[in-house]
């Protein structure tokens, strides 16, 4: 029990793209690059096996961004047409790529990065891919008409991706769905639908990361706006409990929202945000302990897993990898705990 896992994304080492950027240039070309990343991914492997980290990703290592990474791979998006769009309900102004033709995935994205992943460790191996509604939240549509459309459009693609993916080794698809929180209609209307036709068939572990963002600027001053009590995922967890997804990964990590809200996903396992992802103090192991006994409360410890609040990427290196630590270090206080 409390196994240790972190959202997905890791910082990427200064040689191998620009540090502590959301969209960083690569520092390589070519067979270089293919090169420098996977020597990227290795060295975060064995930092999350020896920090303690009990399922293990790629810290997104093979990727510039979280979402166009794949996006990237997928025909019927014009990358030259660029569409400003207020994301994520008008938090910040992005000039987006626009869909112009169907979706669809001419070869295999990431099942190569797995096989790699899955050679180099014992331990359990998760993989993480952005969700269809996060995906149509990134991008413009000037094919489909209709959101719900073209998110069932990606969930197919994301589907065939992957199937492929548990193929090669995964243990667990986390699919991410920050998008989740600002869209509270949708999400009931199409976006659980979508995320399930995305998971379709998959007999691995499946899990979806909500959140409130990257500790960045713009997402630090809209969750000053939300007031004391975050209380948007009340709408969407009876959802979420009712759905084929095994996992949802929330943070709790001095967050504001209610802990208590996780009584209502009794089916799932949870992936507890335990340490917070804006730049800033470490946590202590006492801290993460704190809060993962706070989870206890509503939830039994077998389904209780220690998480990072989001991904990390945006943040110093060194500090990245000190949370990895302590949030391993709170979950042994908590094993011990229990054992006691
Ligand atoms: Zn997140």
């Amino acid at each position: 029990m409390f196994h240790t896992t972190i959202a997905g994304s890791l910082p990427k080492p200064a040689w191998l793209a620009e540090p502590e950027k959301l969209w960083p240039r690569w520092k390589f070309s070519g067979a270089e690059l293919e090169q420098a990343k996977r020597d990227a991914a290795l060295v975060w492997l064995k930092e999350q096996e020896s920090a303690g980290i009990d399922i293990v990703c790629d810290g997104e290592q093979f990727r510039g961004h979280f979402v166009h990474g794949f996006l990237e791979h997928i025909d019927g998006i014009d990358w030259d047409l660029k569409t400003p769009m207020g994301i994520r309900d008008n938090r910040y102004t992005v000039d987006v790529p626009t869909v112009t033709a169907p979706v669809s995935r001419p070869r295999p994205v990431h099942a190569e990065e797995v096989r790699f992943m899955r050679a180099h460790t014992r331990n359990a191996l998760k993989f993480t891919i952005p969700g269809p509604m996060t995906i149509c939240d990134t991008l413009a549509d000037a094919h489909y008409g209709r959101r719900a459309d073209m998110a069932m459009a990606f969930a197919d693609v994301l589907n065939q991706e992957v199937r492929e993916l548990e193929a090669a080794g995964a243990d667990v698809i986390q699919f991410d769905e920050p998008a989740f929180n600002v869209f509270g209609k949708d999400v009931r209307e199409w976006g659980i639908a979508a995320l399930e036709r995305a998971a379709a068939g998959l007999k691995c572990k499946t899990a979806v990361h909500i959140c409130y963002g990257y500790g960045i600027e713009a997402n630090i001053r809209w969750k000053e706006s939300l007031g004391t009590e975050w209380r948007q995922y009340e709408e969407i967890f009876p959802l979420l409990n009712a759905s084929r997804i095994d996992q949802v990964s929330l943070e709790c990590a001095g967050s504001h929202v209610p802990i208590s809200l996780i009584a209502a996903l009794p089916d799932k396992d949870l992936l507890i945000g335990a340490v917070a992802v804006a730049p800033g103090r470490i946590e202590t192991p006492a801290e993460v302990a704190a809060t993962l006994r706070e989870a206890l409360k509503h939830a039994d410890a077998g389904r209780i897993f220690p998480c990072t609040n989001c991904g990390m990427a945006p943040l110093p290196r060194a500090l990245a990898l000190a949370k990895m630590k302590v949030l391993a270090e709170g979950a042994f206080v908590m094993r011990k705990e229990i054992a006691a």
